[in-house]
């Protein structure tokens, strides 16, 4: 625990804006190790929290320690979650506004951790009733379905989410939390068919297999051994040491009751489930006219049996697509190759869909239904993946990477509002900061017409013409002398034929970053026309045959995760925000272990210099005046041990005795404004005179 507010040496500045005047990285840098080392792994910017992932457990969220700072103002006690939760809360049943929490960094930086952990502060420490508890349960429970079905053991973080996450936190007037809402974002499909080295695929897959008991393996048709599927062996590593699959099985069928699914929606699920297991296992062979066929009918009766669908039909359409031939639709049989690609996309459609109802699912259940008619207000968690820069970066990174900088826009647009609304409230002058704005970069992907997913788009409705070459001088042509795009002319861009890739390289605001990749995904419409047809009930809801009339222009993956994008900024700039920066110190999960080179690329791409010279381009420090005075009061005579008048008068007396000189500070109408830190710290060192 820290001891004095503002102690330094030996354990650093406990807020990044009292380093010494210069913001160089290095101090910023050897502050952050400082306190690491000292298992503080919190510091704040202003009221932004930077959060070093300790890889240990540190005793610091007991209940205790959330009763200690329930009610607490922000800068009493050291930095933590806590006090970042606790004042959000505070403000909002005080003002009656909304509020977010923006938590973001890295894979395995500690998001997730932080968004549970904020969670389980509210579940504890808010007002609640018998009746409300259900509610609570639920808003927790939620977690490990989510996290069953969205997170997987990657190389970064043993249980890393494959999605980005929304969630609204509703509170009822006396500040007791009465329902939730979820929203997420871009789950990673691709997982379900592919994994590398040393990962796995989504965590359920693995605790079905591991934890279902046996009459319920058998009606799935599964074996217990994972090595049996294809879809689960390719990273080489089903078992995993940190993780307890049987367990994990268990929370996640408790959690299923609680969150109100029935026993037909369970059985539906998993049935969807075992599909994309069986579907893995299906192998094609060539006929004697090249077309392809299915090597063992075992597999695709399973699915025929679990989704619903018809044997023959679903046979012919894994291995044929519709074409229009004179006007007439007719059947042409797919090759090998194709079969595969069909039979992968139906994989991944089907697990990405899926997840998409089980999100709606959780909704339904954690719907406000206990205080509807009483006035409500939110809190918002995100946890969003980080800016992401991988040796093959494809659509995926695109998309994450987009909401990076919009994300990044949006921190830099409400810190600049916010610094700007202060001054002016406390009727202190306003100087220009001088930021790189990123808006020019996300005008580059996002702008009608002529931004990166507009021609995308143009590009995917022209199957069959359009080719990567032909994309590649489409940008060229459109976005070709932006500042902040270059493509990269491959030697061998001439002899790739596929449509499926396409290199060009963009400079973020966090470094330059080459795509590798654009998939253009598709779904073929005989396996589409499947699904929608299928008893399986789940799958109906996912799969509506409105979906098929071809007069619609359908909606690129691209453009529907901009448009959620857009929704999303406007939610959050509707409300009052918090951010945590999450940094992970090292790559082998280890604790103790600092790797400057590391957490040096994470303070650039978490925009935290620029963040921190916005905070404190003007006035490094201000606090109210009655809680200044209450700190430094016993300095000055004239204010020890008590001071009876205006505390602005106080702090008047307090810092004429001090000699602060008129440089140093200003007075605003409710808060005193000091430009330097050193001036605060001689302050401090007044108390050891
Ligand atoms: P991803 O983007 O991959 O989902 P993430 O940022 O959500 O990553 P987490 O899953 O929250 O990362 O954290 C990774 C691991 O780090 C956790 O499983 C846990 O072992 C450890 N960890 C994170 N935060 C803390 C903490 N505050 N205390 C102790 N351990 C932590
Ligand atoms: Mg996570």
């Amino acid at each position: 625990m820290e001891g004095a507010l503002i102690a330094r040496d030996r354990v650093g500045v406990q807020d990044f804006v009292l380093l010494d005047s210069h913001t160089s990285e290095a101090a910023f840098l050897s502050n952050l190790r400082k306190r690491y080392q000292e298992n503080l792994i919190y510091t704040y910017i202003g009221s932004l929290l930077v959060s070093v992932n300790p890889y240990k457990e540190l005793d610091i969220y007991t209940v205790t320690q959330m009763r200690l700072y329930r009610g607490v103002n922000f800068f009493e006690l050291p930095p933590h979650l806590y006090a970042i939760a606790d004042n959000a809360y505070r403000v909002m049943c005080n003002e009656y506004n909304n509020h977010f929490i923006l938590i973001s960094g890295e894979s395995g930086a500690g998001k997730t951790e932080a968004s549970k952990k904020i969670l389980q502060y509210y579940a504890v420490t808010c007002p609640t009733t018998e009746q409300l508890q259900i509610v609570r349960d639920r808003l927790l429970l939620s977690n490990p379905v989510l996290e069953a079905f969205g997170n997987a053991k990657t190389l970064r973080n043993d249980n890393s989410s494959r999605f980005g996450k929304y969630m609204d936190i509703q509170f009822d007037f006396k500040g007791a939390p009465v329902g939730g809402h979820i929203l997420s974002y871009l789950i990673e499909k691709s997982r379900v068919v592919h994994q590398n080295h040393g990962e796995r695929n989504f965590h359920i897959f693995y605790q079905l297999l591991e934890g279902g008991d046996k009459d319920l393996l058998c009606w799935l048709g599964l074996e217990r051994n994972p090595q049996k599927y294809a879809y689960l062996i390719q990273g080489r590593c089903a078992k995993v040491f940190s993780i307890n699959d049987k367990n994990d099985w268990k929370i996640v069928r408790k959690a299923f009751s609680i969150i109100d699914f029935t026993e037909r929606d369970i059985e539906h699920l998993f049935g969807i489930v075992a599909s994309v297991l069986h579907l893995g296992n299906i192998q094609f062979e060539e006929d004697s006219n090249g077309h392809a066929i299915i090597r063992d009918g075992t597999q695709i009766k399973w699915i025929s049996k679990l989704l619903g669908v018809h044997l023959s039909i679903l046979q012919e359409a894994l291995t044929n697509r519709k074409i229009e031939a004179r006007s007439e639709e007719v059947l042409s049989p797919l090759n090998v190759d194709l079969a595969f690609y069909a039979r992968d996309a139906v994989a991944k459609a089907i697990y990405g869909r899926t997840f998409t109802w089980l999100v709606n699912k959780i909704n339904g259940s954690l719907a406000n239904k206990v205080g509807f008619w009483s006035s409500k207000t939110v809190i918002g968690l995100l946890d969003i993946y980080g800016f992401e820069v991988l040796d093959t970066n494809s659509f995926e990174q695109f998309c994450i990477n987009y909401c990076n900088e919009k994300l990044q826009q949006l921190l830099i647009e409400m810190t600049l509002k916010a610094e700007q609304e202060e001054y002016e409230l406390e009727g202190i002058e306003w100087e220009p900061i001088p930021y790189f704005n990123n808006k020019i970069i996300c005008d580059l992907v996002e702008q009608k017409h002529k931004g990166i997913i507009s021609i995308l788009d143009e590009e995917c409705l022209r199957p069959g013409e359009a080719t990567d070459l032909s994309f590649l001088e489409k940008l060229e042509e459109k976005v070709g002398d932006h500042a902040h795009f270059v493509t990269r002319k491959l030697a061998d861009q001439k002899t790739r034929k596929s449509i499926d890739w396409v290199d060009f390289r963009l400079l973020h605001y966090a470094g330059e970053v080459t795509y590798c990749a654009v998939a253009f995904n598709f779904l073929l419409f005989l396996l589409f026309q499947v699904l929608c047809n299928s008893k399986n009930g789940i799958l109906r809801d996912c799969f509506l045959l409105s979906e098929l009339d071809n007069r619609r222009r359908p909606e690129t993956v691209a453009t529907q995760f901009k448009n959620s994008l857009t929704s999303l900024i406007e939610i959050l700039m509707s409300k009052e925000p918090s951010y945590i920066r999450c940094i992970k110190p090292n790559d082998n999960k280890e604790p103790g272990m600092f790797d400057d080179l590391l957490i040096r690329h994470q303070v650039k791409y978490l925009g935290l210099m620029e963040h921190l010279r916005v905070r404190r381009a003007g006035f490094a420090y201000r606090r109210k005046y009655e809680l200044f005075l209450q700190r430094y009061k016993s300095l000055c005579p004239a204010t020890w041990p008590h001071w009876h008048g205006p505390a602005v008068e106080g702090v008047e007396r307090l810092i004429k005795h001090l000699g602060y000189k008129p440089e140093e500070y200003k007075l605003g109408r409710t808060k005193i404004f000091i430009r330097f830190p050193k001036t605060l710290f001689a302050t401090e060192d007044a108390f050891e005179i």
